[in-house]
Parts: C-alpha cells; structure tokens; sequence
C-alpha cells in the first residue's frame, strides 16, 4: 500500500539521485547501479527527461520525476546522438527547468535528505544545476576505462597530429594509447569533428566537476586503462564497479522497446552452443542492401541463429524489409525478433556465438557468459572496444570492410565451428572466471560498490 511504502522510504537514511542520458546503452548501466545502491539500503530517485521517458511502473521501488529537456523535435526525430547531446544541454542551460525540478526534489521532505546525483557523462548542464544548488554529483561512465581515458587525451591526438583522421593513417597506431590505432579513436573520417570534440570536451569537464568517477568496467579487464585515468584525474574515487548488470539483481526491466520473449522457448529447443545471436544494439542502422547480405550471410551459414532486427534497423523505412524467400530458407533454423530480452539471451545453454556491434554494454554482457564474437563496429566507441575483443582480450575478430554474404557466412563458420573460434571461446570462458572472481564478496567490483557506498555517505 501507499503508506507501507512511505514507512520503508523513511527507514533508508540517505537518497541518491540518477539522472541517464536518454539512450539505452545509457539507461540499463544507470538503472542497475541505482538497483545495487537501493539494495545497500539508499532510496532512489529517478530523473529523466520526455524524450524515450522511463517508465516508472517498471520500477516501483524507485521514486520518478520527468524533468524538461527541450531538445527541438526535429533533432530527437534526427535519432543521431551527438545533435541531441548538445542540443539538449543547449536548452537546459537555457532555461531554469532542470534547476528548478532538482530545487522541488531536494526540497520534499516525505523522502530521506539526497546524498549526491548520479549523472551520465553527458549532461554537464545537469551537473553545473546541481552544483549550484550545492547538491554533489558523481559520474557513472557507460562505457570502457579506455574509452574514457581516449576522451581525456583528446587534446593530446589532436596536437600529435592523430586527429582529425587522415585516410591514409588509419592503421597508424597511437602510441600513447596502445593498442588502438586512428581508426579506433571514436571518430571516423566522416565525422563532425568539431561537434565531436565538444562533447568529448564537455564530458571531461562533467567528470571533473564531480566528486568521484564510476566506470562500468572491472579492475582484472582494463587495469592499465582505469591506472590511466586515476593518474590523470583528480577527483576523490575512480572506481570500478562492473559488471553493472551482473551487480543488480534484476538483468530487465529498462528497456524502451518491448521484449520479444517467444525466442526464450525457442532457444529451448536448441541444442547446447548452437546458436548464433544476432544484434547490433539500439542505434546502429543499415542500408536495404547491407540487410539483404547480412541475411544471406546467415541463411548461407547453415548455422541456427536468433537475429535482433529493430523497426528502425534499416534507414529510410519503416519494418525490416527481409529479402524475398528469407524465411523459407531459414525456416526452422532461425528466427527474427524487433527486441531481445538480450541478457536473458545471452545466458542461455543454447546461445554459442554473438554477432554484435559492440556498443560497451553488449560487449560486456558477451564478455559476462563467456561468448565469443564476431564485431561489426558502426560508430563512437565501437571501433576501440573491437579493438580490445580482437588484440587484448582476444575473444573474437572483427568482420572488416564492406558486408557481403560470402565472407559473413564464412565469419560465422570461423567463429561457430573452427578453430580460430574455438581459441576465442576458450578466451572468453577464462575471462568469465575473473568476472565471477571481481563479483565474489572480497572481489574488485564488490569493494569498489563497498567505497562508494561508503563514499555516498561521507558526502
Ligand atoms: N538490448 C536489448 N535487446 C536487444 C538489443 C539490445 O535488451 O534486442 C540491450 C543490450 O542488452 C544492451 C543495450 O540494449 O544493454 C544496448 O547497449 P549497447 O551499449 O550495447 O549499444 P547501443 O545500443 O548503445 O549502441
């Protein structure tokens, strides 16, 4: 009932605010860590903005306020990240919204005094309003140790002559930032790299505004990259405090898109290790002819596959345009979904492969079930954390250059059924020992949580 539920609000003693960026690779990491803060006994607070709204039934043990975001209607209709980024904080540095909302908020006094705000990354304008109402923010970084680490020598690439990209030096490794190479560095020659530098710039600046740094990352997976960071950094914790999503006791729950769980009874039905699964996370898209090879690159593999096709998956159209006798080809041996209960996916006996465009959180949750990869990078971060599957971890390949059913289908027989696959899976099933051993109690992450719940309460 609603008084029970006041009654357990007022036992916890100190609240925390999370305030995602409004994308999903943002929103399931922010969601999990205030999941992992609520059950260390800190209530929670919800910010978000209209665009992609949260919904709050999903989350009853969370308080939800929708703040403004006065992002122009033909930029959120744009879908394009970056535009949206900087539009949005344009306008909320505009106005007084956002500091108005945070100003009722703290001022409710049905809910235990806030702590400090968790925000992404991205939304300085949300720090500089918080800061002036004397409200502590922390950063929850969505994506690698390196990746962060690559925002903060931004400037530097660009002095030594890295960045912009040059066509011809696109294999040129940086080497201050081993192993990535100009290709890796978040920007590609079609870049806009003004606009790109902004944000990077921005980022920094929101973390270095804060009292401390997470990173949705584990110590034993990118220990020279966090080392980068505390040395360059000087805010009271960097920590890290992944897995996220094996932290928080609940693996659903934010998506923006309905789940489409008929494939869990199908994936039943296959044999151990089988499965090849199929995504390329929530934003990247395609051209009608890329769908087509990738298609039959999967027909022609002989190999079952579940296969993440969003609605907006190919650009300019509305419904996935699957080729004509697709489905007959298949029939029986794979199947195509608009959404995935991805987590769940990826964790069950039948799954063996995933095809992914590594967006952080998929390449973690890969890394997380010991699954090899095969990795169509498309944009912003996707390029490095390839880089890091392929030469550091090496827990799968990069599939290069332009999409063509001959060399998909022989990727996906390379990963699934030879032995350059077999030496990756056997990587990847060591690498999910260590991160069973940072989850354990006594392990990296768990102290990390252990700080920063200690952290949380000195602030
Ligand atoms: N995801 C999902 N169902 C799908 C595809 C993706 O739940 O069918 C989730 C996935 O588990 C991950 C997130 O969406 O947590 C995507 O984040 P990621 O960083 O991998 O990529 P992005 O979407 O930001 O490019």
């Amino acid at each position: 009932s609603h008084s029970h539920g006041d009654v357990r609000r007022q036992e916890r003693a100190r609240r925390v605010l999370v305030f995602p960026l409004p994308f999903q690779g943002h929103i399931n990491p922010m969601l999990q860590l205030a999941d992992v803060l609520h059950g260390r006994g800190l209530a929670v607070t919800v910010l978000h903005t209209q665009f992609n709204a949260l919904d709050p039934a999903l989350h009853p043990e969370f308080t939800f306020v929708a703040v403004p975001d006065g992002i122009p209607a033909d930029v959120a209709a744009s879908g394009s990240i970056i535009p949206i980024i900087l539009a949005m904080n344009a306008a909320m540095e505009a106005s007084s919204a956002v500091h108005d909302v945070l100003a009722s908020v703290l001022a409710d006094d049905g809910q235990p005094p806030a702590a400090c705000m968790f925000i992404d990354a991205n939304l300085l304008a949300v720090q500089k309003a918080a800061s002036a109402l004397g409200l502590p923010t922390m950063v929850l970084r969505t994506g690698s140790a390196a990746c962060f680490s690559c925002f903060l020598a931004y400037p530097m690439l660009h002095h030594n002559g890295y960045l912009p990209p040059k066509e011809s030096q696109l294999y040129t490794p940086v080497k201050e930032l081993p192993p990535l190479r100009v290709r890796d560095l978040f920007v590609t020659s079609s870049s806009d790299h003004e606009m790109v530098r902004k944000v990077l710039s921005r980022a920094s600046e929101t973390v270095r505004n804060s009292s401390g740094l997470v990173v949705n990352t584990f110590d034993a997976l990118e220990a020279a990259e966090l080392d980068r960071i505390r040395r360059e950094l000087d805010v009271p914790v960097v920590l890290a405090a992944g897995p996220l999503h094996k932290l928080s006791s609940r693996s659903t729950g934010s998506s923006l898109l309905r789940e489409d769980r008929s494939c869990m009874e199908w994936l039943d039905k296959q044999a151990v290790g089988s499965v090849l699964y199929v995504s390329f996370g929530s934003l990247a898209s395609m051209d009608g002819a890329e769908l087509c090879e990738v298609a039959w690159g999967l027909a022609d593999s002989g190999q079952p596959f579940l296969w993440v096709v969003r609605r907006d998956l190919v650009r300019g159209s509305d419904g996935p345009g699957l080729p004509e006798g697709f489905d007959r080809a298949v029939e029986g041996r794979g199947k195509v979904i608009p959404w995935a209960p991805q987590q769940e996916v990826l964790a069950h006996f039948a799954v063996g492969g995933f095809w992914t465009h590594n967006g952080w959180n998929s390449t973690l949750e890969g890394v997380g079930e010991g699954l090899p990869m095969i990795c169509m990078p498309h944009f912003a971060d996707q390029m490095m954390n390839t880089r890091y599957v392929e030469a550091v971890w090496g827990v799968g390949f990069e599939l290069e250059g332009k999409k063509e059913r001959n060399k998909i289908a022989k990727a996906i027989q390379k990963l699934m059924n030879e032995r350059e696959g077999e030496l990756a899976r056997e990587k990847a099933r060591e690498l999910k020992k260590k991160v069973a051993a940072c989850l354990e109690s006594g392990g990296s992450s768990m102290l990390a949580i252990d700080k920063l719940v200690e952290h949380i309460s000195s602030l």
